[in-house]
């Protein structure tokens, strides 16, 4: 692989899927993922075997019907999930296993009662039995930011020297920032030389606790990581996943600053992101990044003038780069003639400049009133004389 590629591995069917509000039918996960294989993502996590009979089942289904992407399942570091795993992959033409269990003391001692010892030895065996059954493994140290970092240097060696050929280091709580999680994926590359000897790839997983995810996962970019994983709209357990979309915008809009590539179709982010939106219960939030319904929209009359005059005066990317509809001038209190008058003009009216102040001064009392002003308020605030004598639209429309 290209040292300069990223991978992008989306969790959205597995991570995203057992969240609240997100659980999703086979159909409806074979649906997304054949969203996801025309986005470009090369890795989709399709659920999570031994979970569930309709996990299982998905995972099945979508390793018949997607075939560009590799397809991956999720298993505990034990056998009979590992086999589980290597069951419901076993008509992809490209699988991987993808094999967890905790690095950190609070994990293993709470929630798994293990020594650290013993874990490292299940480590070892969990990824060698994954190595039998597909020729890649990835190998996760959950909690990894909040584990002993000696700890995690000694585990991550040990998963590499039982043939794991992904490392992911995830943020499992969303508790680390981009320097510390940067430097921790350069301290773990310099001290494993096997890691770059091997071509093992290291991979970021980021929550969005703290709203620093997707910031987190290009701070892993840029100490060494080659591959994301993320889901789309950021869904994910508590507050979500690093967002897909906002990751590969940034690693488009400044790609100066990141230098690396990816296959992300960019002009797909936001048809996938409404996909999704009408599977599960709930849309992007609307200042959602890159997909929600405010990303493009401008309110405020000094923006709205500037948008008019080039849109690059407060857009750093188009809409249409990320397939969304257009740039979006919402007409309320904030706005200025400027945008009033491009508006009258698109629904047919040619206003002089005293024509526009009289209105604009009708416009901005009702403004204040209401929060949304619709193209009808608009026609309803034109004198009769204008609204009928200059009317060049079909009567429909304005009527609708
Ligand atoms: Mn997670």
């Amino acid at each position: 692989m290209d040292r300069d590629q990223v991978v992008f591995f989306d969790t959205t069917l597995r991570d995203g899927e057992q969240s609240p509000g997100c659980s999703m039918t086979t159909q409806e996960k074979l649906t997304m993922a054949h969203a996801l294989e025309d986005l470009g993502v090369d890795v989709i996590e399709a659920g999570f075997a031994m979970a569930s009979e309709g996990d299982f089942a998905a995972i099945a289904t979508i390793t018949q019907a997607v075939r560009k992407p590799r397809i991956c399942s999720l298993a505990r570091s034990k056998a009979e999930d590992i086999e589980m795993a290597a069951r419901a992959l076993e008509h992809a033409d490209r699988a991987r296993i993808h094999v967890f269990l905790a690095a950190s003391d609070l994990h293993l001692e709470y929630k798994l009662k293990m020594t650290r010892e013993q874990a490292l030895d299940q480590c070892a065996e969990s990824v060698r039995l994954a190595r039998t059954l597909s020729d890649d493994v990835e190998f996760s140290p959950e909690d990894a930011t909040r584990a002993e970092r000696e700890y995690l240097i000694q585990m991550v060696q040990v998963a590499v020297e039982a043939g794991a050929t992904t490392i992911n280091m995830p943020d499992t709580v969303g508790y680390t920032t981009p320097g510390e999680y940067e430097r921790m994926f350069r301290q773990v590359r310099e001290r494993i030389p096997a890691i770059d000897a091997n071509g093992v790839v290291l991979s970021s997983h980021c929550h969005d606790d703290l709203g620093l995810a997707a910031a987190n996962s290009l701070a892993a970019i840029q100490g060494g990581a080659r591959q994301v994983e993320c889901t789309i709209n950021g869904i994910g357990e508590r507050a979500g996943n690093a967002s897909l979309e906002e990751i590969a915008a940034a690693l488009y809009v400044r790609a100066d600053h990141y230098g690396v590539t990816n296959n992300i179709k960019l002009n797909q982010l936001y048809p996938t992101s409404q996909i999704l939106g009408q599977i599960i219960t709930f849309q992007p939030s609307p200042n959602k990044a890159i997909v929600g319904a405010n990303a493009f929209a401008h309110e405020s009359g000094i923006h709205q003038h500037g948008m008019l005059a080039n849109p690059l005066c407060y857009e750093i990317m188009t809409p249409s780069l990320v397939g969304a509809a257009k740039t979006n001038l919402v007409l309320g209190k904030h706005s200025g003639r400027a945008a009033l008058r491009h508006r009258y003009a698109e629904l047919g009216y040619e206003l002089t400049r005293d024509e526009l102040q009289h209105t604009y001064y009708r416009f901005v009392a009702l403004a204040d009133r209401k929060k949304n002003v619709y193209d009808q308020d608009l026609l309803g605030l034109l004198p009769d004389e204008i609204r009928l004598s200059r009317r060049h639209l079909p009567a429909t429309m304005l009527e609708s």
